[in-house]
């Protein structure tokens, strides 16, 4: 099948749907939606597929911006060890966040990861 600009790639989550640029998802192949993209051009499926998944619309926000704009950045009321787990459903990788977010994220983790030492430390006593 020929990919045309125009086709779509509709992703219902939450009860809302996204539409996406099909070539855009599908030059990703690397993340979730990019493998779904190659096995629906594989299967020569209908175009305007309509998937499926019930994960936070919140933050798949974000993800839907990524695929339009090449940009990933954290949605400013999320909390990124919550957008983290996003990102492994999605596989999507962390290094694809942008600067000002990438540098959110990096310490986010390293302060929930020392926080959760202390507190395994302090459980001990
Ligand atoms: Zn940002």
């Amino acid at each position: 099948m020929n990919l045309n600009s125009n086709d779509k790639l509709i992703v219902e989550v939450s009860g809302t749907k996204y539409v996406f640029n099909f070539q855009k998802v599908h030059s990703k192949p690397t993340t979730k939606l990019g493998r779904i993209a190659e096995k629906i051009n594989q299967n020569g499926n209908d175009l305007e597929t309509e998937v499926t998944f019930d994960r936070p619309a919140i933050v798949f926000e974000a993800i839907h911006s990524y695929y339009q704009t090449g940009i990933l950045h954290i949605p400013t009321n999320i909390c990124p060890i919550a957008f983290k787990q996003e990102l492994e459903f999605w596989e999507i990788e962390p290094c694809e966040l942008t600067g000002c977010c990438l540098c959110k994220y990096i310490s986010a983790l390293d302060e929930f990861e020392t926080t959760k030492k202390n507190k395994s430390k302090n459980n001990k006593i």
